[in-house]
């Protein structure tokens, strides 16, 4: 193997465009913060002007490089670059220069961040970890979670709730968690326990309610059947217990959160409610 595909191959580089010429690795100080640099040159031949969009043919020109520094995820500990100096090119049909534009995060460190959601630890920390900030690892969080699915499932044979204190902003003063009684898994968790929202939000809907004489006639048939059956089963509220220990301690891990939203979706995310979607781009 060359030094070219092993170094390639060790920073995860999917572009084989990218080339590796001699001292392609030094350490640089930035900030008081020692770096692992590599250094790299982005050749390709575009297919197109990326101004114009006039075919690539021999008006085309070779004009010097537009150097970027790519963060990737670290390597032995150190926080690690990839200093790319990216083929410019002149278009002589428009006169103007223009390069193959890419983002500043390589997609390597963006998916470490999306693992790293997983984790219990807070926003913060995995920004500082990874080199980027914190509205980055929300925006990555977003493009590589469905944080937005609604649970609609169907009723589980034992439903669990119980109520907690979410966020600040969340529309009611107490949030509600509901899981199945049987399996302990999180069937959903609502900002606002109030009646009518649980009804708006949740897998109440699911119940048809067309076929119920009275939503509150249900509740309170729900309600006796609930206390008659605890008397007359094994069934335990612990799981419900255990799931809002577990939110508890995410709340705790990021010092609160400031939107009710992103509470949800990292509960979601680290309980692997929500998996890492397949096709993703921040
Ligand atoms: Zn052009």
């Amino acid at each position: 193997m060359s030094n070219q595909n092993y170094i390639t191959e060790m920073l995860e580089l999917k572009d084989n465009n990218v080339i590796f010429k001699e001292n392609y690795y030094y350490k640089e100080n930035i900030k008081g913060i020692t770096y692992k640099i590599f250094e790299g040159y982005l050749i390709y031949k575009p297919k197109c002007c990326y101004k114009c969009g006039v075919v690539f043919d021999d008006k085309f020109e070779k004009h010097g490089f537009i150097n970027s520094d790519i963060k990737l995820p670290e390597v032995s500990g150190y926080k690690t670059i990839l200093r790319l100096h990216k083929q410019r090119y002149l278009c002589k049909h428009c006169g103007k220069a223009f390069t193959n534009y890419g983002c500043f995060i390589s997609n390597n460190t963006k998916h470490k961040i999306a693992k790293d959601l997983i984790k219990k630890r807070s926003e913060k920390d995995i920004a500082l970890d990874n080199n980027v900030s914190p509205n980055t690892v929300e925006r990555i969080m977003d493009s590589y979670y469905e944080t937005q699915k609604i649970y609609k499932h169907s009723l589980p044979e034992v439903l669990s709730f119980d109520e907690f204190k979410s966020v600040k902003t969340a529309d009611g003063a107490m949030s509600f968690h509901m899981c199945n009684g049987i399996t302990g898994q999180t069937i959903d968790i609502i900002e606002d326990r109030r009646l009518d929202n649980l009804i708006k939000t949740s897998i109440i809907m699911t119940i048809k309610l067309e076929v119920m004489l009275n939503l509150s006639l249900l509740i309170c048939i729900l309600h006796i059947f609930l206390i008659k059956n605890t008397f007359n089963n094994n069934y335990h509220n612990g799981y419900i217990e255990g799931n809002n220990n577990f939110i508890k301690v995410i709340k705790r891990i990021a010092f609160g959160f400031r939107s009710f939203k992103r509470f949800k979706a990292r509960i979601m995310i680290c309980k692997g409610l929500i998996k890492i979607k397949k096709i993703a781009s921040a």
